[in-house]
């Protein structure tokens, strides 16, 4: 049984409110850090414990937090990303809506360290029943005396601010959240000068994800060489994963990240198996942003070794053999799915999803969405294969935000692992249309 540093109490009744949290140990790493630790030793700590974003990135957080501008007279802010809008990911759901004064907690401490007087956490509209629930912790937590002013007798100072997004998937990028913030269409801004030096109305702020920053407790709690102990390498820690798709158990995970992926897919403890007997075929490890791995690949590296629940270990190969650990949105596909409908879908949502600012992702989302379409109802040439290619070949790279990279790497890992299904769908035309999903040669 893995250790549990987020959810090691996500089991006991009535944790959501303040008394029972506070029973069972919370807020004594608040305690510690502003009482006995101050701004510079939670930074030392967090930096040992070598946490990275939880968000998708990987960014190592407190490196983040320690670029963070300081002009005199200025002020800072911590804003809590909480639009988890990736396909395949719900863990910061699971976070906010069971144990929310773990982030609140989080919150406190990481704000203390930068020296931020106000949080805001962005939450995505369509979590429509969440802010409910953080509204009130906070109200709890101000009445206890965790936020406020002069918390606990020690003169630092805290509001922390929900504000719901309106369900745009892009506000979930950093500049656009904060754009969002300010009342403003939520159209990524060019990056640098980055959120840490110029943020929410041009003052320093750190953006971090809401698993990141509830992640600092247990670091504080029980301190970062603890903390490294429990993962591989540079992927230290706990992790969650939110597991979906073809699987028996789908759910919300916390693992040790130095278990295999054939663990965390067939073992009882987390996904239990594929489902109705089926044969795995393939997995989009970490939100439908990243690529697509077959199973030969997804369960061993191209090189023969192990594949880890890592960073470093689903990245191993690059983009040709490789994927990415990202917000671990874990989506299990078997052998009757057809990945040529699973990315036109990805591909649809893309389309929808684009702002606009940028002509490759404006019109290569819609081109590759009306020329996956066409395939996959038995209408595309040979050639629209290698066209597809192409799209997201000049889409990658060329455009202000992620999202562009994000709508052409699952096209380009699709065709490069199941080229020979995009060409069953132009080859088989009737078939693809009678069917419209499915595929009788898996
Ligand atoms: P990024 O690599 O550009 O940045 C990561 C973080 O590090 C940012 O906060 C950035 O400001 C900071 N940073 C990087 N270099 C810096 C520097 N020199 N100085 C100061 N700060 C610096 O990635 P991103 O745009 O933040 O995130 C992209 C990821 O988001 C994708 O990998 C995807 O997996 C993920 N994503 C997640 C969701 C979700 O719902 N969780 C949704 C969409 C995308
Ligand atoms: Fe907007 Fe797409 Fe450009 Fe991002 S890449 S700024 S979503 S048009």
């Amino acid at each position: 049984m893995g250790r549990k540093l987020l959810l090691e109490n996500a089991h006991i009744e009535g944790i959501r409110y303040y008394d029972t949290y506070r029973r069972n140990g919370g807020y004594a790493a608040a305690e510690k850090a502003l009482k006995s630790m101050g701004p510079e030793a939670v930074l030392e700590e967090v930096k040992k414990s070598g946490l990275r974003g939880r968000g998708g990135a990987g960014f190592p957080t407190g490196m983040k937090w320690s670029f963070i501008a300081k002009p005199e007279g200025v002020p800072r802010y911590l804003v809590c990303n909480a639009d988890e809008s990736e396909p395949g990911t719900f863990k910061d759901r699971y976070l906010m809506e069971f144990i929310p004064h773990l982030l609140i907690e989080g919150l406190l401490i990481s704000s203390f360290t930068l020296g931020a007087n106000a949080c805001y956490i962005y939450i995505r509209g369509e979590y429509a029943w969440i802010p409910d629930i953080l509204e009130q912790a906070i109200a709890e937590a101000k009445n206890n005396g965790w936020l406020g002013k002069n918390i606990q007798g020690t003169g630092f100072d805290l509001e922390i601010y929900v504000q719901r997004g309106a369900g745009a998937y892009i506000c979930g990028e950093e500049t656009a959240l904060i754009e969002s913030l300010e009342g403003k269409r939520g159209n990524p801004r060019i990056k640098p000068p980055f959120p840490a030096v110029k943020g929410l109305w041009q003052c320093p702020t750190v953006v971090n994800n809401v698993e990141t920053l509830a992640a600092v407790v247990p670091i504080i709690k029980y301190g970062g060489d603890e903390y490294i102990k429990l993962g591989t390498g540079k992927s230290t820690g706990t992790k969650l994963i939110s597991a979906c798709g073809n699987i028996n158990k789908p759910g919300v995970y916390e693992i040790e990240m130095n278990i295999s992926v054939e663990e965390f897919i067939f073992s009882d403890e987390y996904c239990g198996g594929i489902r109705n007997g089926k044969r795995l075929k393939a997995c989009i490890p970490g939100g439908s942003s990243v690529p697509v791995l077959p199973a030969n690949l997804l369960l061993k590296t191209a090189k023969g070794e192990t594949r880890m629940m890592t960073y470093e270990s689903l990245a191993d190969g690059g983009f040709a053999t490789g994927s990415m650990l990202g917000s671990g949105g874990f989506i299990v596909m078997d052998e009757d799915q057809c990945i040529v409908k699973n990315t036109l879908t990805f591909a649809r949502f893309y389309h929808h999803e684009s702002c606009g600012q940028c002509s490759p992702c404006r019109e290569g989302t819609g081109w590759m969405e009306k020329v996956l379409k066409n395939i996959e109802t038995g209408k595309g040439k040979m050639s629209d294969i290698d066209l597809l290619w192409d799209i997201q070949r000049k889409i990658e790279g060329n455009t202000i935000c992620p999202l562009g990279d994000a709508a052409a790497w699952p096209v380009a890992a699709a065709i490069r692992h199941f080229r020979d299904e995009f060409e069953w769908h132009v080859k088989n035309p009737e078939e693809a249309q009678r069917r419209n999903f499915g595929l009788a040669h898996y």
